[in-house]
């Protein structure tokens, strides 16, 4: 008998399968986490073209990168992240990571072996659904924390901030810093300002994961809110970025992740743990992709077109929403869309059920999460009528 005939069939990752099986030529997909363009298309931005070239013209060699990664790049990421005048650039151990996953995962293990208290994170109802996963893998344990509100399509901030009060004091609370997935339902900066004291009043550790920095306002420093707000006031927070949608370096892999330590010597001794973790996972990360995040923001030019570019990509998304809605309601729909223009970033919550979302699927060759959750970022001003219909025909 075979060696791995104790191994149990996984379930499917991906919600692809139904969508390439279908052969109507206009079904669409939203399902898929990335950006696309009007007409639908996955989208290179032309900064990112530029400072391909500009890197491949350079013949570089292929020598590894150091174990923490191509150090104009983490330099420049950091910059991006706390701002140019941040407290916290002198004392930030920081690594490049496979991405925003890979950042969240060295911070998982990170925590999981030197966070001083219990090592529980806290992520928010819904999340992200890999985040759950990534913590657990490291060694967390992971706890839930109310967030959206299911009767409003918003922020449930009295559940929100009552869970933050009722943990464990110095419990590990992560929080999504713009873009919230799946929901697009961020908390203004007023609601931010009482997140932060509750966190602080309970002596609880901030971890930030900063996928979608530019990408939901279409304004980086906008964006960094959040994470800029709770450094000013003293966390000492950590923090996963990732350059996938903001650049749409997707495949390339780039992230980083850092810790804001309290002075040179604590961010010389993290910095030393970090390379333990990192060394026996994957001893150190690719360098193309990181070469070309660097190009970008560590020339002015080129950085000041990039921003235009995630500009272009939030406003897509923004014109999206607004069209969907507008649709909606001159089919006659009466219930109340303002949710899908008030939430931000790539995702859009409907509030469709999960028969609904089937229903969409099975009659209407539409394809996206069962949790109602739709890629706005794969509407098109073609699309968009027939999506339009469709959510009436089921939803009314
Ligand atoms: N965090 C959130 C909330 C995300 O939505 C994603 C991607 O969808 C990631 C992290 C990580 O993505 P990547 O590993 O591609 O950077």
């Amino acid at each position: 008998s075979s060696t791995w005939r104790n191994v149990a069939q996984g379930p499917p990752v991906r919600i692809t399968e139904a969508f390439k099986a279908d052969s109507f030529d206009k079904k669409i997909n939203l399902g898929v986490g990335a950006y696309r363009d009007d007409q639908g298309k996955p989208y290179v931005l032309p900064s990112v073209r530029k400072a391909e070239d500009k890197v491949i013209a350079s013949r570089m060699n292929k020598e590894y990168a150091g174990i923490t990664g191509v150090p104009e790049f983490t330099k420049a990421a950091a910059v991006l992240a706390y701002g140019k005048d941040s407290s916290a650039l002198d004392r930030l151990a920081i690594t490049q990571s496979i991405s925003g996953t890979g950042a969240l995962r060295i911070g998982g293990a990170f925590l999981a072996r030197w966070f001083p208290g219990a090592k529980t994170i806290y992520v928010p109802q819904p999340s992200w659904a890999n985040h759950a996963a990534v913590f657990k893998d490291s060694g967390l344990t992971v706890n839930k924390y109310n967030y959206y509100s299911k009767d409003t399509l918003g922020l449930n901030l009295e559940m929100m901030l009552g869970d933050i009060n009722a943990a464990y004091p110095g419990s590990i609370f992560l929080f999504h810093a713009c873009a919230h997935n799946p929901t697009g339902v961020d908390p203004t900066e007023e609601q931010w300002k009482k997140i932060e004291a509750a966190v602080k009043a309970k002596g609880h550790y901030a971890f930030f994961d900063m996928a979608y920095q530019g990408f939901a306002s279409g304004d980086v420093d906008k964006d960094a809110f959040a994470v800029r707000y709770f450094v000013s006031q003293g966390h000492d927070i950590c923090l996963a970025q990732s350059f996938a949608k903001n650049m749409g370096l997707y495949g390339e892999r780039v992230g980083a992740f850092s810790v804001v330590c309290a002075n040179q010597s604590e961010k010389a001794r993290v910095d030393s743990q970090i390379k333990i973790l990192v060394r026996p996972m994957y001893s150190n990360p690719p360098i193309h992709g990181a070469r070309i995040a660097a190009e970008i923001l560590n020339t002015p030019e080129l950085y000041e077109q990039w921003l235009g570019e995630v500009k272009e990509m939030a406003d897509r998304i923004i014109t999206m929403r607004a069209l969907l809605k507008e649709n909606l309601e001159k089919l006659g729909s009466q219930h109340d869309w303002s949710h899908i223009t008030n939430q931000i970033g790539m995702f859009a919550y409907t509030g469709l059920t999960p028969e609904q979302m089937d229903q969409l699927a099975k009659e209407h060759s539409v394809y996206a999460t069962k949790d109602g959750r739709i890629s706005v970022a794969g509407i098109t001003s073609e699309n968009v009528g027939r999506l339009a219909e469709a959510i009436f025909k089921v939803k009314g």
